[in-house]
């Protein structure tokens, strides 16, 4: 900028310098040549009224100072000249001057001498004897003139150009340095008048700009919160298959992390399908696979981001896996267990039908299906249950349950069953009131209470416990049976595991209680423990927290 404003003022001031010179040249050119003019003609109109002979003695008398000045007979032969001896000077009579002097009287011309630099003003007036006496004068020409002054215009031009460009460094300093200044934060003060247009847009834009990066930053961190809290692993890729953005979750499945962003996907991975799969996400195309990595599956979404790369996202889909070998396993075992009395109740059908059974034997075969039916009806009650409790979760119901009442209830219903079996039931406890779902409770107390007295012996007794802390809700059941072995305790929360298949069996287990059991104390925050000896009996107890606690 200073450049310019320098050069633009150097080409102006040369410009103007040449162009005033120029003209005062014409001018000065233009007066000196009328006075050159105006001198001749007074000093050649003294003559006119002479004859040669008197002109030339007067001319010989008297000075002509710079002029020159020449007699020339009518013939064209130069009678006297001051400058030149006259045999030297040839004829005259083709000079202009002397040819309009004899024509007319009187004859004006001008020549450029030898140079360009210099001319010659003649003026010539004829005499009475008709010869013509002529007087001329060198003066610089326009071209002389304009030389003459132009070493004076080249030290001025230097002189100008030196103080231009001081003048130009200081102006643009002037107009340049308070721009370098200006506070655009604060923008109270202007420099200059001129600058509060340019400030004023400047700062709109500032505002302008500040406001829509405020806008992304928010929008940022918006997605970057989002993706950060995203369960889903997300990974983002540019064209080339670097990692352009990584969420801690895909980050933990590759072990690696967040720091992997710059690198290329190929660096990170060695599965071979993934990667096909990414290079034909790449190309633009969709696709879906699974995964398997450090004990989880994923199922792994790859989609193309239209002109910039692509993008994977990283699903765990361990658990729906696990529920759903969970679910076929339970679908298997379910036909299993109902096609035992099933088959049974077909057999003794069969038989009566053919007629085979004797009379005395068929109120035999008649309760065997009756049992048979039973056992079906509990078994399909239990799966009926845990089928409910797997749809229901996260939607349990709240009410106030006295689960003390609620025991005594279960004992009542089970009243008969312990007195076949010979097995006392005690219930021990104040008012624990709870806020439960009152047939959930029946139900894991039922189950409890059910166990202690169908894997007991004779004589043998079941002890109901409900107690509450300030910390937890606690029920305790324990029997004085045969006891689960070691090896067996983990596993007898299973669906339809049975120690002992066979006593389980006659005595109607179904091998979903404690199952139905656990569910229902999670679906509360429950938990369950088991501690039991064989021999010697079993104590299951089921924890709730305090805060389902009603307090009285
Ligand atoms: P079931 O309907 O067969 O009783 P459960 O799920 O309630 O099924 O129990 C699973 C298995 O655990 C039972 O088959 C039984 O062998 C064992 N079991 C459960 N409770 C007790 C207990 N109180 N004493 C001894 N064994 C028990």
């Amino acid at each position: 900028m200073k450049k310019r404003i320098y050069l633009s003022m150097m080409l102006l001031t040369v410009i103007s310098l040449l162009m005033v010179s120029v003209l005062l040249s014409f001018i000065f050119y233009a007066q000196f040549s009328s006075a050159v003019r105006a001198e001749l003609r007074e000093r050649a109109g003294m003559f006119t009224d002479n004859s040669s002979s008197t002109a030339l003695a007067e001319l010989s008398a008297t000075q002509s100072g710079s002029l020159r000045v020449t007699l020339v007979r009518p013939d064209g032969a130069v009678l006297y000249d001051n400058t030149i001896e006259k045999g030297e000077l040839q004829n005259h009579l083709d000079r202009l001057e002397i040819a309009e002097a004899l024509a007319s009287g009187v004859g004006e011309s001008k020549r450029f001498s030898n140079t360009l630099r210099e001319e010659t003003y003649y003026y010539a007036v004829r005499l009475t004897d008709g010869s013509v006496l002529r007087v001329a004068k060198t003066t610089d020409s326009i071209v002389g003139m304009f030389g003459g002054i132009l070493p004076a215009v080249a030290g001025v031009v230097l002189a100008v150009t030196i103080a231009g460009y001081l003048l130009a460094r200081g102006l643009t300093k002037r107009i340049v340095e308070p721009i370098h200044k200006v506070d655009l934060n604060a923008l109270l003060h202007v420099p200059y008048d001129e600058l509060a247009p340019f400030v004023g847009t400047i700062a709109e834009q500032r505002k302008h700009i500040a406001q829509q990066m405020a806008d992304l930053q928010n929008r940022s961190q918006t997605i970057r919160a989002i993706m950060e809290n995203m369960s889903e692993g997300m990974m983002l890729l540019n064209r080339q298959g670097v990692i352009l953005s990584v969420n801690k979750s895909a980050a933990a499945i590759f072990e690696a992390s967040t720091e992997v962003e710059g690198k290329n996907i190929l660096e990170l991975l060695r599965d071979v399908e993934l990667l096909a799969h990414v290079r034909s996400a790449l190309a633009g195309s969709r696709g879906d696979m699974s995964l398997e990595r450090g004990g989880k599956t994923y199922r792994v979404y790859f989609s193309p981001v239209t002109g910039s790369g692509a993008m994977l996202l990283f699903l765990d889909i361990t658990e729906r896996m696990k529920a759903e070998a969970m679910r076929r396993e339970f679908s298997a075992n379910v036909s299993h267990e109902l096609k035992t009395p099933l088959t049974s109740i077909s057999g003794y059908a069969e038989m009566l039908c053919s007629g085979m059974v004797q009379e005395n034997d068929k109120a035999g075969f008649y309760t065997k299906i009756k049992d048979e039916a039973a056992r079906l009806i509990v078994l399909i009650e239990d799966i009926l249950m845990i089928s409910e409790l797997d749809e229901q979760k996260g939607n349990e119901r709240f009410e106030e349950v006295n689960l003390p009442a609620i025991a005594a209830e279960t004992v009542e219903s089970l009243g008969r069953k312990a007195e076949e079996l010979q097995v006392s039931v005690h219930i021990s406890g104040g008012d624990v009131r709870m806020q439960t779902n009152r047939s959930r409770m029946y139900e894991l107390l039922y189950n409890l209470i059910d166990n202690g007295i169908k894997y007991n012996r004779p004589g043998g007794s079941v002890q109901v416990a409900v107690s509450q802390t300030a910390e937890q809700i606690r029920i305790a059941v324990t029997d004085t049976g045969v006891g689960i072995p070691k090896e067996a305790q983990s596993r007898v929360f299973e669906r339809f595991y049975r120690v002992d298949a066979s006593r389980s069996k006659t005595t109607g287990g179904t091998g979903l209680g404690l199952a139905i059991v656990k569910h229902i104390a999670m679906a509360y925050d429950g938990k369950v423990e088991l501690i039991s000896r064989v021999g010697q009996g079993t104590t299951v107890t089921v924890t709730f927290p305090a805060s389902l606690r009603v307090n009285a």
